[in-house]
């Protein structure tokens, strides 16, 4: 029976149209798409020449009957929206109707389908828009579709394709999110009559990600456990502490199991992850959100990417807070080292940071090029071994999360969280005054000791200013800042902030303020220019109130670098307790400005290193 109808003139027209096929990675991901939603288990997607030449995409779905198949070759024509009751409700899709006649106007098209149990199938050619050929197929239940010599008659649009390599590169990608979204789908990449990819059906999207981009990459990321609110799921796994990008190429997020991109989202990212990420530094992810279709749109954008949230800032809060917490519970050391590059036989997501700056996580074993001799400073090679300390942490301590404004029964059904809980580390000693060497049951442990006093100081510091505790020193003489209007006004919406933290600074005249007094852990020679440059890092967050104070973060974050000095030298007892104080806080692996305050390097990384296991 026939599915398809012809959507009625006023219907399209509140679809938006707008170009579907940009470039052969956009019709993959509509040919794909389409195959998910005739509910395929298996989808084949081949390419030649980064998919110039041929893109051929085989599932085993549900197939279309000959009205169906000619049918849906015409523009608007599409089985999954009848009515405008429809379109609200499903809009969740994007569904258009566009696609193949998009696809079929700017190549050689060919579509050969079959319903299951029909006792012969349709095969349509089209060359250019134009029907050429119709006649019966024999093939299996399912659908090919085989795209051929995409724009060979828009000569314009075929000179903006890139070099295959590119286009291929951004095919793969598209291949790679769509498999992630449906782990349970079994998808093959060909590419150039090879085999790019093969993964099998996974039971979910850990067991996908991991068959997609390998061990190294899945066994460092953390699960974001479920969180409900205000009508949005979030879950899904992200990078740990250490693991980031140069780029958002990994940051991939999915709105009811489908690839999208939006402004809120990114927001939120970056609220949740803020001190566990560098700057410049973008997160791993795999975040998947859901909510009712009523609470977006997604034909704004004309390839279906971009979402409009009605209500951005839940999106942002509910998604700031699942990644936070998912952070604070994390109980994974980032690791030292990562093969670099992809292996040969398996593709895997670039696992290298593409900047020209080091990856934090591998600039500690940059170091030992340090030549075999043992700092006389350092007295810690000579110390009898320590004790294994364990922490004394009660492991349901529970952080407050940072109530949103719009209280509404926010049902977060995850467990609550368990503080990460300290790993037995037996010292080894110190290199160069700064990287505390210990072993742990896995293999090596470095902590960065200034990167530990950081974290350290940094949550006393929020935490003395909770309670209204911050010791404050008054100066002798009162310090005048003189500031724009611009920075005044930064400065004023601050001022409570600054009080808290204890820096007494009032307004004295229109672009000036009286600073009175300094908390006595600030170790700045020149206060004014500290204050100038607090400043300038507030006006690089966004006006919009925040649901985690990302302003007083930010105050304390600055705060606290000056609190620290590089290179104190520590006896054993004293690393003893910057441990305990390390594990005591809500994120130990990181400093607050995201450089990781522990690096493992395990036992088969050591072995690989020295040639003892193949690599
Ligand atoms: P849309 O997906 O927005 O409905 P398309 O142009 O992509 O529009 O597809 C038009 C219609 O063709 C779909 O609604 C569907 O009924 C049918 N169709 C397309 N691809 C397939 C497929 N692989 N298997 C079964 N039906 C398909
Ligand atoms: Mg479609």
């Amino acid at each position: 029976m026939s599915k398809i109808r012809i959507l009625s003139d006023a219907l399209a027209s509140q679809v938006a149209a707008g170009e579907v096929v940009e470039r052969p990675a956009a019709v993959i991901r509509e040919l794909v798409e389409n195959s998910l939603d005739a509910g395929a288990s298996h989808v084949t997607v081949e390419v030649q020449r980064g998919g110039t030449a041929l893109m051929r995409i085989t599932d085993d779905g549900c197939g279309m009957d000959r009205e169906d198949a000619l049918l849906c070759m015409e523009r608007h024509a599409t089985s999954k929206i009848r009515t405008k009751e429809d379109l609200a409700a499903i809009a969740t899709f994007g569904f258009r109707g566009e696609a193949l006649p998009s696809i079929a106007s700017v190549s050689r098209f060919r579509l050969a389908t079959r319903e299951k149990e029909a006792l012969s199938g349709t095969e349509i050619e089209i060359t250019g828009g134009k029907l050429a050929n119709v006649k019966d197929h024999g093939g299996n239940q399912g659908t090919i579709i085989e795209v051929r010599s995409l724009f060979f008659n828009v000569p314009a649009r075929r000179k903006f394709l890139r070099t295959e390599a590119t286009e291929y590169s951004h095919i793969e990608n598209q291949f790679r999110t769509h498999a992630i979204a449906n782990p349970k789908v079994t998808f093959t990449l060909i590419r150039d009559g090879g085999v790019a990819y093969h993964l099998p059906g996974a039971q979910n999207v850990l067991e996908r990600i991991r068959g997609l981009a390998g061990d190294e990459l899945a066994n460092r990321l953390i699960e974001v456990e479920r969180l409900e609110a205000q009508g949005i799921a979030v879950w899904g796994y992200i990078g740990g502490p250490g693991l980031s990008r140069s780029s958002r190429q990994q940051q991939l997020t999915f709105l009811n199991g489908r690839p999208i991109e939006s402004q809120p989202i990114n927001y939120g990212l970056r609220e949740g992850f803020h001190t566990s990420l560098m700057k410049g530094q973008y997160p791993v992810t795999f975040l998947f959100l859901e909510m009712d279709a009523e609470a977006f749109d997604i034909n704004v954008h004309p390839a279906k990417k971009e979402v409009r949230f009605h209500d951005g800032f839940s999106i942002r809060d509910v998604v700031a807070r699942a990644v936070k917490r998912a952070l604070e519970n994390a109980t994974k050391l980032p690791e030292g080292l990562q093969n670099s590059g992809p292996r040969a036989t398996q593709p895997a997501l670039q696992l290298r940071t593409e900047s020209s700056a080091p990856a934090p996580t591998q600039q500690a074993f940059i170091l030992p090029a340090v030549p075999l001799r043992i700092p006389s400073a350092a007295p810690a090679a000579r110390l009898p071994e320590p004790a294994p300390i364990q922490s004394k942490l009660e492991p349901d301590r529970v952080s407050p999360s940072p109530a949103p404004k719009h209280e509404e029964p926010v049902q977060e059904k995850a467990a609550p969280p368990a503080k990460p809980q300290m790993p037995t580390f037996r010292i080894i000693g110190i290199l160069q005054r700064l990287y505390v060497l210990m072993e742990s049951t896995e293999g090596l442990v470095l902590m960065d000791q200034h990167a530990a006093h950081e974290r350290v100081n940094f949550e006393k510091i929020r935490a003395a200013m909770e309670t209204g505790g911050v010791p404050s020193q008054r100066l002798l003489m009162p310090l005048m800042l003189q500031t724009s209007p611009r920075d005044a006004d930064i400065l004023k919406r601050n001022l409570d902030t600054l009080t808290k933290l204890g820096i007494e600074a009032e307004p004295f005249g229109p672009n000036t303020f009286k600073i009175e007094a300094l908390p006595t852990f600030l170790k700045v020679d020149d206060p004014l220019a500290w204050l100038d440059q607090v400043i300038e890092e507030l006006q690089s967050l966004s006006s919009k109130s925040s649901a985690l104070r990302l302003g007083e973060d930010m105050i304390v974050m600055s705060a606290c670098r000056h609190s620290v000095k590089a290179n104190d030298k520590l006896s054993i007892p004293e690393v003893q307790a910057l441990l305990e104080d390390l594990f005591a806080c809500e994120m130990p692996y990181c400093c607050p400005h995201g450089r990781p305050t522990l690096i493992q390097m395990s036992m088969g990384e050591l072995e690989r290193k020295f040639g003892r296991a193949a690599p």
